[in-house]
């Protein structure tokens, strides 16, 4: 029956398709095997590197040559690890209610007083099928209610202790699993069922592709709980500094002090996060929000692989407590900041390029661009500009490469004891390589002969003269 509605709506869609936005691509075998296997192993990575902290002090190697040497089994190494407590269902349960509510029942009233932050009701990006979407913005209003709650339990109330994240670490892991599991295959039936637009859905014929590439482009309930602005943010983003927070308060739990090396990570990954949630408008044109469908991919990754993967660092420094020299923690926080700087201003620069239709300042000039034309799913003409000066004339991708260099700072932080902590610089790489080539793959296909104008002007990708 699926592959029968995949062929009704695929039909429907083809009389809208007329170029880019509705691409309804045959999946080749070499993407669809990369899904099948992402979809196998991804909830096992997340598991290995969360219950190798837990079990073997986070080294990486060790459980590995116990299974070879066969002093452990696979059952034995799973029958040692937390399983799913209530307790921890309860946590999860009120953590993501408290979230809807602040998301769908709070609306924005910090850009009222916060000079030039832009929160409350906005526009996203022209989908696929040309519909202009609302968003209430109030990320970061959510974020600060949530952490000045947390605040004042861990001075005032003392309703939980600090440390509950942490102790309930593993059972939470399969809380946001069932979560993951839930919204991804919600959002994959509501496809076929009741999609919010059906003009923006996208089938590739292949069900494990849509389950996990996702069919719905801006899934909805009602006019404004939007799934990709939710997910993508609240439940993992938002936690992110509490996480950290959480095993900053276990290691003065264990040890009786915090290493400079967590008030690092600390630090460092709050400024990321405070960024996302000020620029949450900016977010809605990334290509998260804007070109990105919502399956498995966005509502797993974003319930489970982000919480978890991306606070591996402050995990790691739980179990192994590095007190860094001056120099060593001064060299992190200085590639922290200068990747931030790059991430920033890259991302600053395009946005202001693109809000002002070239009409402003990029590092005191005015911008040069590539007049492009390109037309969307409902045949719509459409015309757009591609800046080739400030960072987008040094490389076509610079926000990633200070993205890169963040990132590293954050793994660097830990020493260099275990590669554990190493693993997110690995994975953004692959991410955002993957990314840029994919996005670009996308740019190439909109804009055509324009597009190979831009990267004749631009030529290297993250890093000029190399890549
Ligand atoms: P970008 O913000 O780089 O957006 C790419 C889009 O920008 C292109 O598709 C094109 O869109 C437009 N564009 C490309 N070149 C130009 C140009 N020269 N001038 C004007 N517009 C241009 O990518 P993302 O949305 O992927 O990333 C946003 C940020 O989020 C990045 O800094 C990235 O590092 C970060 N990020 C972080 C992740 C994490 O897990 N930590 C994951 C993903 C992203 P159009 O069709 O409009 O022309």
């Amino acid at each position: 029956t699926l592959a029968k509605l995949a062929v009704h709506h695929k039909a429907k869609s083809s009389a809208h398709s007329v170029y880019v936005g509705l691409d309804l691509q045959e999946v080749d075998w070499f993407s669809l095997s990369a899904v099948i296997l992402l979809l196998c192993t991804a909830p096992f990575l997340v598991f290995f590197f969360v219950m190798v902290c837990d079990q073997y002090q986070c080294s990486v190697s060790q459980p590995l040559v116990e299974l070879y040497s066969g002093e452990a089994t696979l059952r034995s190494i799973w029958e040692k690890a937390p399983s799913f407590t209530w307790t921890a269902a309860q946590i999860y349960t009120v953590w993501v209610s408290f979230q809807v509510v602040l998301y769908m029942c709070v609306p924005d009233i910090t850009h009222k007083f916060l000079p030039g932050y832009a929160g409350g009701v906005q526009d996203g990006a022209r989908t696929p099928a040309g519909l202009i979407n609302k968003y209430e913005i109030n990320g970061l209003q959510s974020w600060l209610i949530t952490h000045a709650l947390w605040y004042a339990n861990a001075q005032y109330f003392h309703w939980f202790s600090p440390t509950i994240i942490f102790d309930n670490w593993i059972p939470l892991l399969w809380c946001t699993n069932i979560l993951g599991y839930v919204v991804s295959t919600f959002a994959f039936v509501k496809a076929y069922l009741f999609p919010t637009n059906a003009e923006d859905c996208k089938f590739t014929g292949n069900v494990f592709y849509n389950y996990m590439m996702g069919i719905e482009f801006n899934p909805r309930i009602g006019k404004w709980f939007d799934f990709k602005l939710f997910f993508n943010g609240r439940p993992g983003i938002v936690a992110w500094t509490l996480i950290n927070l959480s095993y900053a308060a276990k290691q003065q739990e264990l040890y009786g002090y915090v290493t400079n090396s967590m008030i690092l990570v600390n630090v460092l990954q709050a400024i990321y996060v405070l960024d996302f949630f000020w620029n949450e408008a900016w977010y809605l044109k990334t290509i998260d929000i804007c070109h990105d469908h919502f399956g498995w991919y966005l509502g797993w990754g974003d319930c489970v692989w982000l919480p978890f993967l991306y606070t591996l660092q402050g995990l790691y420094l739980v179990y192994n407590p590095v007190q860094l020299s001056t120099a060593h923690a001064a060299a992190v926080l200085l590639l922290g900041l200068v990747g931030y700087y790059v991430f920033r201003s890259t991302n600053h620069q395009k946005d202001l390029f693109r809000r002002t239709e070239g009409k402003c300042s990029v590092w005191g000039k005015k911008p040069t661009f590539i007049e492009c034309a390109y037309r969307s799913g409902d045949g719509g003409l459409h015309h757009s500009k591609l800046m080739t000066s400030g960072f987008w004339g040094v490389a076509r991708h610079l926000n990633y490469t200070g993205d890169l260099m963040g990132s590293l700072a954050y793994c660097a932080a830990c020493g260099f004891g275990h590669i554990h902590p190493y693993f997110y610089i690995v994975y953004m790489t692959i991410l955002l390589v993957h990314r840029c080539v994919r996005d670009e793959h996308r740019c190439s296909s909109k804009y055509g002969k324009d597009w190979k104008r831009y990267t004749d002007a631009v030529p290297y990708r993250l890093l000029p003269g190399i890549f």
